[in-house]
This record gives structure tokens, sequence and C-alpha cells, in this order.
């Protein structure tokens, strides 16, 4: 980078702030599934959405790509500087404005990591329902930008649906406050859906007004055992019919997952005394003293196993008990790091082709690779599954990584054969850009295209990713 323009970009958020160290630099170019090492002269890491504004018009005039940057927990490689690009850290704008509990609504910095928020919601009595693996450090911002989707979506929906208004610096460095706290507002195109989900790509994100909800006052978790997918569908559709809204979450794991876990995530245990092929996790939930989950729970558990459906099942009896049954479900896509490759797909279907769905592609993926372990598992109530293949056991990693392509291609061609979507919650990024025209309408990739290029007519934002 021409020392001049560097001098200039380190100017605007002081010295202290423009990281030019190569060793500081490091971590902002790799990502946790260490599949993309980056580059970049200069991380930016500015205090203030003016200074984020005259970043942008700077690199707008001399056509600097910039790459925002959040908790860098995204897995589709969007948040990493592949070509030198500068990196834009929004990790200082870290402030809560302000929360308003009567209205049910905080103005949040885009660089507060989702925890914080978590517990900001808890100390006025309300809940914030967006609940990540990665929520002790991926940022809102980041969240917002990848429309990230998270174990809580069946009853509270996806990021979008938990966003009122936005803040937002467009490409050429003027801002848009879109901060609105309105839960109606039909004056126009909603603006702010363009920059839910868009990875980056059409403007930076440096606040949001975001929804808080009545806290949960009772929850019943258990721990389910089932023979197979299809099973896991009828308890989910049983629970649903009689727990409606009640029902906040229902995922699915494969004994296998659950191994891997005992294996190497320490005081974790079986919460059942013996060994089922898989398992859902059923939270019921409700803000209302008195609800009476536990009896519901087991009313649910109860018809299911008469039915034959369940097989066994652990109901929490402590809080710290169902901690211990989401610590499973949690720890399910970090342990499979620790044996061996893995190769992930993140895919959803209609929720009644889940099981079929799994099916063929166990079946076809165990004929590509013999010995390959499928670990499966995921948001089963969104019909949304973290598709995934550990190595067989003993095998080269090297070669086993090397059919990431031919296995994923093969995932993804039955998911779209049941209507279904290549990326369910992790977005496009770097890693799935090359199939956005198979998957995406002529029209469709036009529309895209041409927003991008009223947004961004320079192509600075983010280059090379989603479209
Ligand atoms: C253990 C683990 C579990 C996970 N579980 C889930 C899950 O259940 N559901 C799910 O959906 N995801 C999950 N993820 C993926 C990831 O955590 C989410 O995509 C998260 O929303 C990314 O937030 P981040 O702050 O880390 O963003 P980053 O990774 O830093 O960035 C992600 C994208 O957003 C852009 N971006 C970041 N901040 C801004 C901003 N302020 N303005 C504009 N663009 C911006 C980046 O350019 C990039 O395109 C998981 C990841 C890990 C490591």
């Amino acid at each position: 980078m021409d020392p001049d323009l560097l001098a200039r970009f380190a100017q605007i958020v002081g010295d202290a702030y423009a990281i030019i160290d190569p060793a500081e630099i490091a971590p902002h170019l790799i990502e946790r599934r260490d599949l993309y090492h980056g580059t970049s002269p200069l991380v930016l890491r500015p205090g203030s959405v003016d200074e984020v504004a005259a970043i942008l018009k700077l690199a707008n005039e001399t056509a600097t790509p910039i790459v925002p940057q959040g908790g860098n927990t995204g897995l589709v490689g969007a948040q990493i500087p592949h070509n030198g690009e500068v990196v834009l850290s929004l990790t200082r704008l870290n402030a809560i404005r302000s929360v308003d509990p009567d209205n049910d609504t905080m103005t949040v910095e885009a660089g507060v990591v989702l925890d914080e928020i978590h517990k900001a919601a808890d100390a006025v009595d309300r809940f914030f329902p967006l609940s990540l693996g990665s929520e002790g450090s991926c940022q809102i911002g980041g969240n917002l930008s990848t429309n990230a989707g998270g174990t809580a979506v069946l009853a509270y929906g996806n990021t979008r649906a938990l966003v009122l208004g936005l803040e937002v610096v467009l490409a050429d460095g003027r801002i848009w406050n879109g901060l609105r706290a309105l839960r109606k507002d039909n004056t126009g195109y909603d603006l702010k859906d363009l920059f839910v989900g868009a990875e980056g790509t059409l403007g930076v994100i440096t606040a949001a007004v975001i929804k808080l909800f009545p806290k949960p006052s009772e929850t019943a978790t258990a721990f389910v055992a089932i023979q197979d997918p299809a099973g896991a569908l009828k308890l989910f559709a049983h629970a649903r019919a009689k727990a409606g809204s009640q029902l906040t979450a229902c995922e699915i794991l494969p004994r296998i997952g659950l191994e891997f876990v005992f294996r190497h995530a320490p005081g974790t245990r079986d919460p059942l005394a013996e060994a089922y092929p898989w398992y859902v996790l059923v939270e019921l939930s409700s803000p209302l003293e008195g609800a009476d989950l536990d009896g519901l729970m087991q009313a649910i558990l109860e018809d299911a196993f008469e039915d034959g459906t369940v097989l066994d099942a652990a109901l929490a009896s402590s809080t710290q008990q169902a901690l211990d049954f989401w610590q499973i479900r949690l720890m399910m896509s970090e342990v499979q790091r620790l044996e061996g490759g893995s190769i992930k797909s993140d895919v959803s279907v209609p929720v009644g082709k889940v099981a079929e769905m799994l099916e063929r592609g166990i079946e076809t993926v165990s004929a590509m690779i013999p010995g390959v372990r499928p670990v499966p598992f995921g948001h089963l109530g969104d019909g949304n599954i973290h598709f995934n293949f550990s190595q067989p056991e003993g095998a080269d990693r090297e070669a086993f990584m090397a059919q990431w392509g031919p296995v994923t291609d093969a995932i993804d061609d039955l998911v779209m054969e049941f209507g279904g979507s290549i990326s369910a919650e992790h977005g496009i990024g770097f890693m799935k850009r090359h199939l956005m025209e198979h998957i995406k309408q002529p029209v469709e990739l036009e529309l895209m295209r041409s927003i991008k290029a009223t947004l961004d007519p320079k192509g600075i934002l983010n280059p090379g990713k989603v479209v």
C-alpha cells in the first residue's frame, strides 16, 4: 500500500488504532476453521461513527477495498481480506447507547459482543433471544450482517426478525441514521433489510435498535433418545402441537456427536444410562409463572414414549442440569475439529423433509468415502442441519479434506432437489460465492448486482464476497 495513503487512513483513527505490525494484524487474517489465510497491510479500529465515515469516504475516493470485521467468528470466509484489503474492525464501537424497557428495545453499537447484550437485557429483566455457540466473541454488527440464526429461531426468528432500526455508513462515507425504534413503519422501502445479511458488501453497520422480550420465568429442558430422524420429526410435531409457542428449541444430535463431546469436552457426561442412535434436545419456556412446563414436558414425552417414538429421556431437574444438556449441543461443532478433518455444510430443507434428506445424504457420502463418519446435527425445528462429515478413523487429513468440493456438491444437489437452501444461516461469503449462479435465478442475480452497483459503485466494500 502506498505509504502516503496508509498515513492518511492512520490519521483518521490515530496511530494507536491503525495496526501495521504483522504480528498484530495476523489474528485478523485467519478464521476458526483454518480454511483461509488472508493478507492485509492495515487494520483500522475506528472509535466513532464519524471515523468510520471518514475511512469509507477516503476508501471510496482512492478505490481502496475494505473488509469489515466484527468478532471474526464467521464460517464462510466473508470477514477475511483475501486480497490485501484494509480490515475495518468494529470492535471499539462497543457502547450500549440506550435501553428502553418500556419499548422493549436496546440501541447498541456494532461492536458489542452478543454476550454483553444478553447481560444488559437481563439487567432490566428482559431477554434478547439470539443465541449462538460463538456468543462470547461474535458481535451484533456481525450477527446482523450474517443474519445469524442459532438455537432460538424456532420461537423468535433469526437476527433479521430481531432488529427494528439500523445506522449504516455507506460506501461513500454518508451516514444513514435509520435508528427507528418502531414496530410499525410502512413508509416506503424497508432499507434496513438490505443491510441485514449483506455480509458487509453494501454498507458498514455501526449501530442497531434491537428488540427485547419478556424474560422466561420457567423453562423445561429434556434430553430425549430416539431411534432415527423420522422419530425426531414425529416428536417435534407432537411437541409443537402440545406446547405451541412455548416450544422454544428443538435440536437433533447423533450418537457419534455425543461420543466426540464426551471424549474431548471435560466435565460432560451422558444424560442417559444407555447409548441410543439419535437424540433431541427439547426446550419449553414461558414468561408466565406457574406455567408448569415440567408437567407439559412430561405429558409430551409420555405420549411419545407410548407410541414408541421416544426410547428414553432425561428431564433437567435444575438449571445446572439444563445447562449441562445444552453444553453437549453447543460443543458439537468445536469437538469435530479434534477428530481430524471435518467437511461441513450448513443447509436447510422444509422441516418435513429433514429425515429423508439425512438418510440420502449419509448414504451418498458414505458411498463416496468408505468409513466416513457422518455427524449431522442442528436446528431440527427450523429444518436447518449442519450436515458435517468427520474423516474416517486413521485416514489422512489432507486427502480427506481434498474431498470438500465433491462432498458439499453432493449435499447441495440433494438439498436443491428438496427445495432447500445451501446456506441456512452462515451466509455465502467467499466460500459459496461460486455457487450463486447455480442457486439463484438470473433475475435475482441481476437485482442483487444492481443493488450492489447502486450502493457501492466502486466495489470497495468486501469485494469478492456474495455477488
Ligand atoms: C462455535 C461457533 C458457533 C457458531 N454458531 C452459529 C449458529 O448457531 N448460527 C449462526 O448463524 N452462526 C453461527 N456461527 C457463525 C458466526 O458466529 C456468525 O456468523 C456471527 O454472526 C458472525 O459474527 P462476527 O461478529 O464474528 O462477524 P465476522 O465473522 O467478523 O463477520 C461476518 C460477516 O459480517 C461482516 N461484518 C461484520 N461486522 C460488520 C459490520 N458492523 N457492518 C457490516 N458488515 C459487517 C463481515 O464483513 C463478514 O462478511 C458460529 C461460529 C462459531 C465459531
